[in-house]
């Protein structure tokens, strides 16, 4: 085990960006155009990434396996980003910022980053506000700001229930324009399968036209991953069906260090699942719980008569519901983070109270939020006694102009209107916080090798706030990842055009090619998914809401032989040189088999609860903060970098010691 150097400038953390950039080697304009970048994906991060780094005169090929960057599971984020503006002037501020988020990630992440974070949080919203954005707007036409969990100020910017969408086509105006001017090669239905290193450094990839199934070379100077994060390892999650870790995890087994694998994120406002059909979870944006209220009955009778359908919800009074948030984190009521809001929901369902047929259901009610916008509205419009009617009507309309796409999402799939009746909801996989290990420059532990966005481990320690994806996404591609890989491309311009006939390349093109031949081979007798759900059993059961030594051990040996049946017996229909989304998919579940294993063995050496990561062993037992998380700071207060050496359970750790001079390491309360 080494000790990892992540490379954190020296100084005052809040001089310490300003000074690096101030530091840092630069490429001249006619040097930049002789440098070739690749970038794998064109989400937010990779897009943003992209479309900076041609801006300012780099060569960039990008690649994605959507049909279009548009298509990036980036799309789908709901509520919204952060950033410290101060805008409603209720005390925020770059410190508030970066407090808030290394709190919220339970003293897990590293300052350092976490502060430049915030510093450029502001830019992005300018940036994204120039490229026409259209993010929400108060009265007065200035921009509009809501509450996300975890934090006492109003610092989320959004545009209705679709940012990530809106954010998307920014990025992906400023790609194509530089697609138009030629820097940009796009590379659609391609996917990442292989990383090429000449001499210890990232000199390109391997891609699979999708299409074709040709195997294609493709040679850069640095090579950015930007591929998205793993939560799919779950199989049920809120992320796209496409997201997958394979480009990280090829990485990984050429040289770059995973960090924290077990770090991930579940959401606690999702549509509970129906059964065993499922393929696909919905989120519930976390904004609804701006206005929405979660509760369950405080009565187990009333419990039962709901699930047999003798009671509704809308039939019990104020007196007969348990609001367990409020009542148990007063300070922060229904907007404490999502791992707090998670375990409490679970607390609840796991004592009976669960209000659906599997148990496994709260309810998020808007009903109160109703009466006051009506009563508001009622009162702006000067109308005297106004009926109940009306106040409805009108409050009504105010949710709907604030969530009305999300409450139109939770009818179509549920079939109940939810304006009327209280929303269900339960927590499902959502982000992962774990990802390839970078340093401060976002460089993994290949040199020349970068990872951005979600992919990486970076920002977000063990539990990352709502809204604060988008920012990191954004500020690794328009303003990190931009001035940092000047540092190391200003000792490239001597290189010259990298060749794609090398030993190099000929080597990573046969191992992949060998890969494919073996999966189409097997010629099993089971599904792809079959394996899939499998693993995702497997993960949610024994590495999901809440961990254990046992299960954690078990959950290893089952992965493997998930893994072992997997490659004896899965069945790959059609060939291997056209389009076959199942040999795609195998390829993704393969890594994922492996992936899982070492996400078991994360958790299973991380002896203490912190942040998403809850181990039953570690839990406060008197006082105030009774029954909830205990964090072992004296133990654990480090990045797991996990080395690959072969199989995942022999995964060797590196550690990278947190230091914290800036915020005092506290017990996280929310009460
Ligand atoms: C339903 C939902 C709602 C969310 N809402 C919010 C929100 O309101 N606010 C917030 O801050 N966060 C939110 N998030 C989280 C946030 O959306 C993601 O963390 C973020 O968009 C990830 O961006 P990314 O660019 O890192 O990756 P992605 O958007 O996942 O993009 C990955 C890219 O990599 C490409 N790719 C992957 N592998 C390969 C390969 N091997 N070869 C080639 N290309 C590859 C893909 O084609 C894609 O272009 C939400 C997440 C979900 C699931």
């Amino acid at each position: 085990m080494s000790v990892l150097d992540s490379k954190i400038p020296k100084g005052p953390l809040k001089d310490k960006w300003t000074n690096h950039k101030n530091k840092i080697d630069l490429v001249n304009p006619a040097n930049k155009r002789n440098i070739d970048i690749i970038v794998v994906g064109t989400g937010l991060a990779g897009g943003s990434a992209a479309a900076s780094l041609a801006e300012m005169g780099y060569n960039v090929k990008t690649f994605c396996y959507q049909d279009s960057p548009r298509r990036a599971h980036s799309i789908a984020a709901q509520g919204g980003i952060n950033a410290a503006k101060n805008y409603q002037n209720d005390g925020d501020s770059v410190y508030r910022l970066f407090y808030d988020t290394v709190k919220g990630g339970d003293y897990r992440s590293r300052e350092a980053n976490v502060h430049r974070l915030a510093e450029v949080s502001g830019n992005i919203i300018d940036q994204c506000v120039a490229q026409g954005v259209p993010f929400g707007r108060d009265y007065g036409g200035l921009l509009d700001n809501r509450s996300f969990g975890g934090v006492l100020v109003s610092r989320t910017f959004y545009a209705k229930g679709q940012t990530g969408q809106q954010l998307l086509l920014g990025a992906y105006s400023a790609l194509n324009r530089q697609i138009a001017k030629g820097k940009v090669s796009m590379y659609n239905r391609h996917e990442m399968v292989e990383l090429v290193k000449v001499d210890g450094k990232a000199r390109g990839i391997i891609a699979r036209n999708l299409e074709t199934g040709e195997l294609e070379r493709h040679s850069a100077h640095a090579v950015v991953i930007a591929s998205g994060g793993y939560g799919n390892v779950f199989f049920l999650s809120t992320n796209a069906m496409g997201s997958n870790a394979t480009a990280a995890w090829k990485i990984h087994k050429k040289g770059a260090y995973f960090a924290n694998p077990c770090y991930t994120q579940i959401h606690p406002t999702c549509i509970p699942r129906s059964g065993e059909h499922q393929s696909k979870l919905t989120l519930m944006s976390e904004s609804l719980r701006n206005d929405g209220r979660i509760w369950v009955p405080k009565n187990l009778e009333d419990v039962l008569a709901i699930r047999e359908g003798k009671l509704k919800p809308t039939d019990l009074q104020e007196q007969q519901r348990d609001y367990y948030l409020e009542r148990r984190y007063p300070a922060f009521g229904n907007l404490v983070p999502r791992d707090v809001a998670s375990r409490a929901a679970k607390e609840r369902c796991d004592s009976g109270y669960g209000v659906n047929e599997t148990g496994e259901a709260v309810y998020l009610d808007f009903s109160t939020a109703i009466q006051r916008y009506g009563k508001q509205e009622a009162a702006i419009a000067r109308m005297e006694n106004p009926n109940e009617e009306d106040i409805l009507k009108l409050g009504e309309a105010v949710i709907e102009s604030k969530y009305g796409n999300l409450f139109q999402m939770y009818e179509k799939i549920v079939a109940e209107n939810p304006y009327k009746t209280p929303m269900m909801i339960y927590p499902a996989v959502h982000y992962t916080m774990g990802g390839v290990w970078v340093d401060y420059n976002l460089m993994t532990s290949v040199e020349g090798c970068y990872c951005i966005g979600e992919a990486n481990f970076s920002d977000h320690g063990a539990n990352r706030l709502g809204a604060s994806a988008l920012m990191q996404g954004l500020a690794d591609g328009y303003f990190v990842l931009p001035y940092t890989i000047g540092d190391y491309l200003s000792n490239e311009i001597r290189t010259g055009k990298i060749s794609t006939e090398t030993p190099e390349f000929d080597e990573a093109e046969k191992d992949v090619s060998e890969r494919i031949e073996k999966l189409m081979n097997i010629k099993g007798t089971k599904s792809v998914d079959y394996f899939h759900k499998l693993l995702g059993k497997a993960m949610w059961e024994y590495v999901g809401m809440s961990r254990n030594e046992e299960g954690l051990k078990k959950a290893m040996s089952e992965i493997k032989k998930i893994r072992t049946n997997f490659w004896n017996d899965v069945r790959i229909p059609g060939d291997k040189n056209s389009l076959n989304s199942e040999l795609e998919k195998a390829g993704r579940v393969a890594d994922f088999l492996e992936l899982g294993e070492l996400f078991a063995k994360d958790a299973l050496y991380r002896n203490e609860s912190c942040g998403g990561h809850f181990r039953e062993e570690s839990v406060e037992e008197d006082g105030l903060q009774k029954g909830e998380a205990k964090r072992n700071d004296t133990d654990y207060a480090y990045v797991a970098a996990w080395e690959y050496t072969g199989e995942p359970s022999d995964a060797v750790m590196h550690k990278e010691e947190l230091e914290f001079n800036d915020i005092e390491l506290k017990q996280r309360s929310y009460k």
